[in-house]
């Protein structure tokens, strides 16, 4: 069979770039990248001609949709204006936005990659505590680093185990020796009796607890009935610093992220993603003033070519502007449209005899091929992830996108018009899943 113009594409891509893609995670299946040539609102074309619903949204940064024109307009406005400078006539505006949503923003530094101020909260904690490892839960995911990727649970009795490497999904090779083991503790999620036990054994050598607050990255599992404010507890009885990775929950659980859903102020946030609307790259170091203090006083190091870059900060203006107007109107409707879509494919599950639930927040849940919603990390099988990347594939092939194997993200564009092209075009992808299943 003659190959495609993308195909094409792809095999000239491909011998300059490792795998034809410009990340890969450590799974056993080969990415197929899609070349896309246009966009708007909801919708991708490729260079085949072929039309996408686009609920992959860059990994969930893409919340303000293709083409807005007030988002591009800023954009281009500070382009025109200032292009590269380190400080900009928009940062107050941007910092006081964040800071008036976020209830753990005291004060914030800008980034550019969630994985790098992730990393920076780390040292902060660390600096402010005078200790050196910290904690983090199993199926959580918080960047592309040496330290904080894979590794070992300590399960409940056990010795305190400092993690390793033992050849999972989020592991890498390559990694400096010992970096796991003499920095962090891998704990499961959502139990706070070994959290407990750990920091009584291991308390005064423990800076910080970090985790997603809403574990989206490991299958989208909701922290347990006061999980989070027990967190908390145990931080402020251990003096441990406690950090909210919000680099997907902020913005898209409301504009007060996790934190505000739940009520439980971390002392230091890390947000990313769609908090510059998904066009351009911004992350966000935010926290108690005391701690960030260590900045001020220079103390710790925070450093960045491009932090605070004005395209950036513009971008940050534009989205919190965008989409705190009217009360938050643009939000309450993206996720009033995602939750007709969640019901619509249970339905069109069910129809077909496919196992199928969606779980977690509205805009930013997961669906799995399985019949009862994850109550944990640990339960998101690789047999479960195995059959959602089946279900992934034949959505792609029909035109609807889904990021990191089985995420939906919507974004503010989402109209009735793209509910019809998804009830169009669901049935026919999970049909064939089933068949592939039975
Ligand atoms: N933390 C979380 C919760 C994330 O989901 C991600 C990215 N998927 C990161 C950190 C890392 O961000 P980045 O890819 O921008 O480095």
């Amino acid at each position: 069979m003659a190959l495609s113009n993308m195909q094409l594409y792809n095999q000239r891509v491909k011998a300059k770039l490792p795998g034809g893609v410009h990340y890969n995670f450590h799974m056993p299946w080969e990415e197929t990248p899609i070349h896309f040539v246009k966009a708007r609102n909801s919708r991708l074309w490729d260079m085949n001609g072929n039309e996408y619903l686009d609920f992959y949204a860059r990994f969930g940064s893409l919340i303000i949709g293709h083409g807005n024109e007030e988002y591009s307009e800023s954009l281009k406005e500070m382009i025109d204006r200032v292009l590269s400078v380190s400080h900009c006539d928009l940062d107050a505006e941007a910092l006081e936005l964040i800071s008036k949503y976020v209830p753990s923003a005291e004060m914030i530094r800008f980034g550019v990659s969630g994985t790098e101020i992730v990393q920076n909260a780390l040292r902060l904690a660390r600096a402010w505590t005078g200790k050196n490892r910290f904690v983090r839960f199993e199926g959580h995911y918080h960047g592309n680093a040496d330290n904080i990727m894979g590794g070992k649970v300590q399960k409940k009795g056990d010795a305190p185990i400092p993690t390793e490497y033992f050849g999972d999904l989020k592991g890498t090779a390559g990694r400096a020796k010992d970096v796991l083991e003499s920095q962090s503790y891998l704990v499961p999620w959502n139990d706070a009796e070994v959290l407990e036990e750990l920091l009584l054994k291991n308390g005064d050598e423990i800076a910080a607890i970090i985790m997603e607050p809403v574990c989206v990255n490991g299958g989208g599992v909701m922290p347990a009935e006061g999980y989070l404010k027990k967190v908390r507890q145990l931080c402020d009885d251990h003096n441990v610093v406690l950090i909210f990775d919000e680099i997907i929950t902020g913005v898209r659980m409301g504009l007060g992220g996790a934190q505000t859903y739940f009520d439980v102020k971390p002392d230091l946030t890390t947000l990313g993603k769609a908090i510059a609307g998904g066009g351009v790259p911004v992350a966000a170091l935010v926290g108690r003033k005391e701690i960030m203090q260590l900045l001020v006083d220079k103390k710790v190091i925070h450093a960045g070519t491009f932090n605070g870059y004005p395209l950036g900060t513009a971008a940050v203006k534009a989205t919190l502007e965008i989409l705190s107007r009217n009360n938050g109107e643009a939000l309450t409707s993206m996720n009033n449209n995602m939750l007709h879509i969640h019901e619509l494919m249970k339905a069109e599950a069910a129809a077909v005899g496919l196992p199928f639930v969606i779980q977690g927040p509205t805009a930013c849940a997961s669906y799995h091929c399985c019949n009862e919603v994850l109550k944990n990390t640990s339960d998101y099988t690789f047999d479960i992830m195995s059959l959602d990347i089946m279900l992934h594939t034949s959505l792609a092939k029909h035109g609807i996108l889904v990021s990191t194997i089985s995420r939906l993200y919507p974004n503010i564009s989402l109209s009735t018009e793209d509910i019809s092209f998804l009830r169009e075009r669901i049935g026919k992808a999970f049909v064939e899943t089933k068949e592939i299943f039975d």
